[in-house]
């Protein structure tokens, strides 16, 4: 039977290394560490996430500038914000959450955001710096599975490596931070021929789909460490991931759980990320 990874638990760990930090930083400096959340529109969803965003940023001690815009906001208007916030010397940090409304060209809005400020790492030099191994932000989702691996004692060098995602957001970063730890990382996609043998050959295998129980029990090579990342609903409306969880956590030796495994890491990374956009404007990191 696979351990837990409990996400509550380590992402807690990193609050409260980011929390003390910042108050070290805040005594040292006098600076804030201030992220601007902006909302465009009134999806659900986004507003629940764009609200844990602000509780995070007050228990971490930080500034939250929050800008909530009604849906019929122009690309213009979103953009000349942007350049207000890029040039506020009180935000480090900027996130637009996704989606936006179909008439805004998200590719526009991401490359407008700073690169110093884009604590998303969405930004495409942000992106390509992920490529060379010389960032400074990583997205928070993939950075928090790294902790969650880490956080199994297990080491990814020469492990064969299973991503099955290939977004900007989660799968591609994500087999970049394997590579970089000295994983063998395979990526697969809708259009993979065989995903059950590309699954089953792997030692650590990463479910980024958004298909719920898409990842079985016959998938698995037996003592694989799992990360579900999929966030989907069951037929009772209950949130579940792409793993089927009862089964494949009889074969897993390490599983994280849908709710309480990768979802409460992405937030903890994102004031990670915050802190360390504020350090870097203070000079402390180059
Ligand atoms: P996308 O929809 O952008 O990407 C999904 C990927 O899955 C695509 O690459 C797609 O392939 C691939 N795919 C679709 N069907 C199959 C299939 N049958 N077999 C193999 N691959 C398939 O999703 P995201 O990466 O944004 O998110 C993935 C999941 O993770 C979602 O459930 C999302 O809600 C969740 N998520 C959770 C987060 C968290 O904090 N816990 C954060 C971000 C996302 P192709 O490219 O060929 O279309």
């Amino acid at each position: 039977m696979a351990a837990l990874i409990n996400g509550k638990e380590v992402s807690a760990k990193v609050r409260e290394s980011v929390r003390l930090e910042t108050e070290e930083f805040k005594k040292r400096t006098g600076v804030t560490p201030g992220l601007a959340v902006i909302l465009v529109g009134d999806d659900p969803a986004s507003k629940i996430y764009v609200g844990n965003k602000k509780k995070a940023c007050l228990e971490e001690g930080f500034n939250s500038f929050e800008h909530i815009l009604p849906e019929s906001t122009t690309e213009t208007e979103l953009l000349e914000l942007i350049k207000k916030l890029n040039a506020d010397p009180a935000v480090h940090g900027i996130l637009c959450q996704l989606p936006l409304p179909k008439h805004i060209n998200e590719r526009a809005v991401i490359e407008a955001i700073s690169p110093e400020k884009d604590v998303d790492a969405f930004h495409p030099q942000n992106v390509g710096r992920i490529m060379t191994g010389n960032y400074k932000f990583l997205p928070c989702t993939p950075a928090g599975i790294m902790e969650l691996i880490h956080s199994t004692g297990i080491s990814v060098s020469g492990k064969r490596c299973t991503v099955v995602g290939r977004s900007n957001i989660v799968g591609k970063p994500m087999a970049m931070l394997l590579l970089h730890e000295n994983g063998t990382v395979n990526i697969c996609h809708s259009k993979t021929a065989d995903l059950k043998a590309e699954c089953l050959r792997a030692d650590i295998l990463v479910a980024a789909v958004g298909k719920a129980k898409l990842i079985t029990e016959d998938m698995v090579k037996e003592g694989a460490v799992v990360i579900d990342v999929g966030m989907n609903r069951n037929e009772q409306g209950k949130l579940c991931g792409d793993v089927d969880f009862e089964n494949v956590s009889k074969k897993a030796s390490f599983i994280t759980p849908v709710p309480g495994g990768v979802g409460p890491m992405t937030i903890a990374m994102l004031m990670r990320n915050t802190l360390t956009a504020a350090k870097t404007a203070a000079g402390e990191i180059s």
